[in-house]
């Protein structure tokens, strides 16, 4: 049976090539003054889904006529030897923005190795110079994922000012950030996580919900206020091991006014959004 739907889809990948179709009018404006945007990609060891990530990001860069190296490392690499790469890195002109893809191997340390990375070519936003200047409202990079989601939000117009959202989620990746940024545009804004008690009582008086979980169902019709604005940024696998998010999309469908799907919906944003960082890193440097 299918059911009726009443919330409208955010359409990801259709905001995506729109916004995909500007990065490449810049980049060839950039290219035109001999200034070839460049991104790193760093990969160590062996995860599959990181070998996907990463083929993806290497390939948006070279449609959008970026510069683009993927250095791939054993699982053994050491971590002074990945610390090496990145110094290397940041002093390479041809590189402006270096991203390593995550998780790293046990034997690195994972935060040293992100604030090994210049604050300047942090595209990924994770250096703590980028989540200060966040916190603090001063230029610098916006972690890719919740920045795709304001886009998404921006795509249809809405006004966060006097409204109240309502993030699941308080990762330092997603959920804090996004916390952050639907406050400088005048949310008021409430964080759940794995501690909160009675998640309905909170969900249902949002009116924009950000499910940033990483757990099939965890937002469902009877836990959303009727015609509210719901982001899923969950990538599970159903138990026919299709992509889903964190969202019933079904059911949540009936009740809210937009909703974005799984998949379709923040992925390709997220990519995106690493373009866009990468681009305005490059601008910077031909701004000096
Ligand atoms: P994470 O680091 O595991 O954080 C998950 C958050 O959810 C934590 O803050 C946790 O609370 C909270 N949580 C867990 N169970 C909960 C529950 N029952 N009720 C309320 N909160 C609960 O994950 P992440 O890196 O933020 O990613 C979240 C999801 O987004 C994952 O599915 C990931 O794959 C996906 N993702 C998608 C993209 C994309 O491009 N589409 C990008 C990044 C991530 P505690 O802090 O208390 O543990």
């Amino acid at each position: 049976m299918t059911l009726p739907t009443t919330a409208q889809r955010i359409d990801g990948n259709a905001l995506s090539s729109q916004l995909r179709g500007d990065i490449a009018r810049r980049t060839a404006a950039l290219r035109a003054r001999g200034l070839i945007p460049g991104l790193a990609v760093v990969l160590v060891g062996d995860n599959p889904a990181s070998h996907v990530y990463v083929r993806n990001k290497v390939k948006a860069c070279a449609e959008a006529g970026m510069h683009s190296v993927l250095e791939q490392y054993p699982a053994s690499m050491s971590q002074a030897d990945l610390l090496a790469r990145i110094d290397a890195l940041n002093r390479d002109p041809q590189i402006h923005g270096i991203l390593v893809q995550l998780p790293l191997p046990p034997q690195i340390d994972a935060n040293l190795v992100i604030e090994a990375i210049s604050p300047t070519k942090d595209v990924d936003g994770f250096h703590v110079a980028s989540a200060g200047a966040l916190m603090v409202g001063r230029p610098g990079f916006w972690p890719c994922t919740p920045y795709g989601c304001m886009k998404m939000l921006d795509s249809i117009g809405y006004s966060l000012r006097g409204k109240h959202a309502v993030v699941i989620g308080r990762s330092n990746i997603v959920g804090k950030p996004m916390a952050l940024m639907l406050l400088q545009q005048n949310a008021t804004v409430t964080v759940c996580h794995s501690g909160t008690a009675n998640l309905k009582s909170h969900t249902l008086q949002a009116d924009v919900i950000v499910a940033a979980v990483g757990k099939r169902n965890v937002l469902t019709a009877d836990m959303v206020k009727p015609g509210a604005v719901v982001i899923d940024v969950g990538m599970n696998r159903n138990d026919a091991g299709k992509l889903c998010g964190d969202v019933d999309f079904d059911g949540v469908s009936q009740v809210a006014g937009y909703i974005t799907p799984v998949p379709g919906g923040v992925g390709p944003m997220t990519i995106t959004m690493l373009l866009v960082n990468t681009l305005e890193a490059a601008e910077r440097v031909a701004a000096e």
